[in-house]
């Protein structure tokens, strides 16, 4: 009796421990992906600036022009995040703003510069 407790509990710590090796697996893996993901942000944000540097270099844009184009893209974009649409692969509802599917992982091909830093 007391072997066979022993022995349930010893499996229970096995299974412990292999959940927590799992947990830090995921953990890692989140920690390397934030940051690819901070990493990329740099990106954009470098390339953001460039382009804003080059943008009133060479024309007679304001801050303000540029401030109330950002704020009709966020509106936009806002508005397209809203609207499901159909995962050309697997055709099951995907969000626009996601620009990946969730079931089947298909995924929008990047159109504009700031989307292949
Ligand atoms: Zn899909």
């Amino acid at each position: 009796m007391f072997d066979l407790l022993f022995g349930a509990g010893r499996s229970q710590h096995a299974a412990g421990a292999e959940e927590a090796q799992r947990a830090g697996r995921n953990v890692e893996h989140l920690e390397a992906e934030l940051a690819r993901v901070e990493e990329r942000l740099e990106k954009i944000s470098i390339v953001t600036q460039a382009l804003w540097t080059l943008v009133k270099q060479n024309t007679s844009l304001t801050d303000e022009q540029l401030s109330t184009a950002v704020c009709e893209i966020e509106t936009q974009k806002q508005q397209s995040a809203q609207v499901p649409l159909k995962c050309p692969q697997c055709g099951r509802a995907m969000l626009a703003r996601d620009r990946r599917c969730l079931y089947c992982d298909y995924r929008e091909p990047e159109g504009d510069v700031l989307s292949q830093v």
